[in-house]
């Protein structure tokens, strides 16, 4: 099958926009007129200093960061944040945590080796079909901050507001929709995100922290994983993932193209909804996620059963589409729409979910 007949529906590492695959293609031949490959280009030099500031000046723009934040690039993917921030930012000892699927537990498990973690709301119990209501919300005032998830990979549901948390700092998980619709920053203390899913490669983590949250003095903190050291260093500290912060450069010059963040966000809503629409109507298909909280991002259903779950995901692949299957904790069917996800990709699996709902529904 050629590759331009391929959807890649994979929740990350996801599909890149095809025109920054071929400016990569380039690249790596040979970077700009520095006569190396962008694979062999040096984090002193003059080239990547211009890409480091020109990721920086993008990200500001696109989303409307003020000059009171910093944005800091780090590594060990968006899990090493589930460290990094309690170590960083728990100075009285005590986080509030918000579960609402795999990612937010997983946090909340590794910032409970660092101090007293309440949990502040949880849809456990509802195997997470729902995002809490303020109501459902007991922050307390002497938690350092609120962590929550923004969007959850897993299940395929999000916030849609902001939670009032009393001037209490909120840190979000944002690894899946960060750039995929337009935020208040000012809303958050810290935002972050993993860059594997719309940003570009797996590694990398984009931190957008207020700059008065950097005030780390605990030396105890491994030098690397400070936010301080990393602010002072210009995310310098080491050799920095030289390839992976080009690539959000790229990245971020296509949605640039695009139009922004509130033209892509439309697009999600468009792409998202013609498969919401579909499934509210088919007898066929479930979805799980509360109407009102569910993500533009990733879409999860299940067919009847699981050995049509299976057969699905299989013939999808004939079909060209790729990587449909929910994530193991979940298991039944996922769709993730990302921002270089067109709205082709879309329809042609909307075709083929319409195609297998005739062929197989009078099976069960
Ligand atoms: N948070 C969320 C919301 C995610 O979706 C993921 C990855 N799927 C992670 C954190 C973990 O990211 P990483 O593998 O880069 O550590």
């Amino acid at each position: 099958m050629k590759k331009d007949m391929i959807y890649n529906f994979a929740a990350g590492p996801a599909m890149l926009p095809k025109e920054v695959l071929i400016q990569i293609q380039q690249d790596i031949q040979q970077y700009k007129i520095s006569q190396t490959s962008i694979l062999e280009l040096g984090h002193r030099t003059i080239e990547f200093e211009n890409i480091l500031s020109n990721v920086k000046s993008q990200l500001k723009t696109l989303l409307s960061i003020p000059d009171t934040y910093e944005i800091l690039f780090t590594q060990g993917g968006a899990s090493l944040q589930f460290a990094m921030i309690p170590m960083n930012l728990m100075h009285n000892k005590q986080a509030d945590y918000i579960l609402t699927g795999l990612f937010s537990e997983l946090a909340y498990e590794e910032a409970k080796l660092y101090g007293t973690i309440r949990v502040a709301g949880s849809t456990k119990d509802m195997q997470y079909c729902q995002i809490p209501t303020q109501q459902m919300l007991d922050i307390s005032k002497d938690s350092s901050y609120v962590y929550m998830c923004w969007n959850n990979t897993v299940y395929g549901s999000m916030w849609h507001t902001v939670p009032d948390t009393k001037g209490i700092p909120i840190v979000a998980d944002m690894t899946s929709c960060l750039l995929t619709q337009q935020i208040d920053v000012e809303k958050f203390g810290v935002i972050f995100a993993g860059t594997q899913k719309n940003l570009g490669i797996a590694g990398l983590c984009v931190v957008i922290i207020r700059k008065d949250l950097i005030t780390s003095t605990r030396t105890s903190i491994p030098t690397l994983m400070r936010y301080d050291v990393l602010s002072k260093a210009n995310s310098m500290y080491q050799t920095p993932p030289i390839f992976a912060i080009y690539v959000v450069d790229k990245v971020l010059e296509w949605m640039k193209q695009q139009g922004g963040i509130q033209v892509l966000e439309n697009q999600n809503k468009e792409k998202s909804s013609l498969l919401y629409n579909y499934l509210d109507q088919s007898e066929f298909y479930e979805t799980k996620i509360n109407p009102t909280d569910r993500s533009i991002v990733n879409v999860t259903f299940y067919t009847p059963n699981e050995q049509l779950d299976a057969k699905f995901i299989q013939e999808a692949k004939q079909n060209g589409l790729f990587n449909v299957q929910g994530h193991k904790h979940v298991k039944g069917i996922r769709v993730s729409l990302y921002n270089a996800m067109p709205i082709e990709g879309v329809k042609a699996l909307l075709s083929f979910m319409i195609a297998f709902e005739s062929r197989y529904k009078s099976f069960v």
